[in-house]
């Protein structure tokens, strides 16, 4: 008798892939083929840590935990990646000139020594510099934020106009009296091909990864945790939550600090003169249309723009729904028209993903206030993809109980988590 099981992705691991899916059952004993190092003689059932959820900081975490030696096992409940949760759309804003706390630069620049290690580990290329554009109307927190950082930090920078931006960029037309920090060292990061590499890093480094397993139940107590997925206990000393837009299913307490938003962008005709990635840098703009972001085309036909926040939907994270109607098209529109006319051709393609978002739009990291087995961490707030090979260092240091090697302050977890839960 065959029968399905959770599907172990290890194939570049484990030469035993043919048999990867099989449960035989013999009379009344059940030989787990399906995983094979779930045989006494192969390996232990038991691992140092499991993490839940193998997308942009779970798949980091699987890296750093297995580089650090730890035998750890990642469980993902679609494919990793996959375009339900928070890190499908091809690309990501990689900005250093950071509006929203000075005290980010610090954890940038080690974020783009991460990226550099895992192109060279991986033998590939993640991300791609092409400068950044920030700013806005006049004297706009956009501009002064991003200013700010670069002076606070020494980065390179220049302030141009509207006029100064567009020719240099022709996909440019910011209305007059806009004014903008312009940036050299920002770029995009890949967004499924990272999740894929670092994937595939960690496999390497001999973490195990079960794709198609929602995890329903977990327990934690001194001994060490219990995960349920269905018809399965997996057992581990430490726990490392990543479920990004699922983090409060699986911690109620924090329903009530983590939203989630639905977030729509859309990819718009435009020249390829004026919108490849060699001739026009990332961007966030403030405007009256919102906070605008967008990059240059990429992989798919069109250049990519996206209003933060989009309508502010709070969605429960399985909502259906990747179709865009006719006000979300509108608003992308409006934000095309305003500083970008020559993309004011069709709508080539869009996509709706998902932003979990805290009050204060900072990260959460932290040790479960209960449990100092379980650990938490969600790159959150629609920002937290630029940091992906840092977050899986600041799980594996949390951990190890060791010091992060960056500053924390704005994200720990305390301050989301109800004093009396
Ligand atoms: C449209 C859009 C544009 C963005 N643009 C940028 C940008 O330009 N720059 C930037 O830095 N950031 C950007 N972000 C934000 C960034 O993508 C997210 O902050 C980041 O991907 C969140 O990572 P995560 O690991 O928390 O979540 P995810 O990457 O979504 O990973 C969570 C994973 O956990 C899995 N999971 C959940 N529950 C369970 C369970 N019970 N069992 C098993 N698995 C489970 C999910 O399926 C998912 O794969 C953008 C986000 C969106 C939506």
């Amino acid at each position: 008798l065959l029968e399905h099981g959770a599907q172990d992705s290890g194939v570049l691991a484990w030469p035993f892939y043919a048999i990867d899916r099989c449960r035989i059952t013999i009379g009344n004993a059940v030989s787990d083929a399906a995983e094979p190092w779930r045989q006494p003689s192969m390996a232990p059932s038991h691992f140092d840590v499991i993490v839940v959820g193998v997308g942009t900081a779970g798949a980091s975490a699987l890296y750093h935990l297995a580089r650090r030696g730890h035998k750890v096992l990642g469980i993902e409940q679609f494919t990793a990646p996959n375009a339900q949760s928070s890190h499908h759309g091809s690309t990501r804003i990689f900005r250093t000139a950071y509006a929203e706390d000075a005290s980010y630069v610090a954890l940038l620049q080690r974020a783009r020594d991460g990226w550099l290690d895992a192109e060279a580990a991986a033998g590939c290329q993640l991300m791609h510099v092409t400068g950044s554009v920030h700013g806005g109307p006049a004297g706009c927190g956009e501009y002064r934020g991003a200013l700010q950082a670069c002076v606070a930090h020494g980065l390179p920078y220049e302030t141009l106009t509207a006029a100064q931006l567009q020719r240099r960029h022709p996909g440019y037309r910011l209305p007059e009296g806009y004014e903008v920090v312009w940036q050299p060292d920002g770029g995009f990061v890949l967004a499924e091909a990272s999740i894929r590499t670092f994937v595939g890093l960690a496999r390497q480094a001999g973490a195990r990864v079960v794709e198609q397993a929602p995890v329903r139940a977990w327990q934690a107590n001194e001994q060490g945790v219990t995960v349920q997925t269905d018809g399965r206990t997996y057992r581990a000393a430490r726990l490392v939550f990543t479920a990004g837009a699922w983090t409060s299913r699986l911690l109620p307490p924090l329903a009530r600090s983590l939203k989630v938003v639905r977030q729509v962008v859309g990819w718009f005709d435009g020249p390829v003169q004026h919108f490849a990635a060699k001739h026009f840098p990332v961007f966030t703009l403030d405007s009256p249309a919102g906070k605008l972001f967008g990059l240059p085309q990429w992989q798919q036909p069109g250049f990519k723009i996206g209003v933060h926040h989009h309508r502010g939907q709070v969605v429960p994270p399985d909502a259906p729904g990747s179709s865009l109607d006719e006000v979300d098209v509108q608003m992308l529109r409006r934000a095309v028209q305003l500083g970008f006319r020559s993309a004011d051709g069709p709508l080539l393609s869009s996509s709706a993903c998902l932003y979990t978002v805290t009050p204060d739009e900072h990260f959460a990291f932290g040790v479960h206030p209960q449990h100092d087995n379980v650990v938490i961490a969600s790159a959150c707030s629609g920002h937290g993809f630029k940091f992906m090979p840092l977050l899986g260092e600041i799980v594996a240091d949390l951990v190890e109980s060791r010091p992060a090697a960056v500053p924390l302050d704005l994200h720990g977890l305390a301050r989301l988590w109800p004093r009396a839960a």
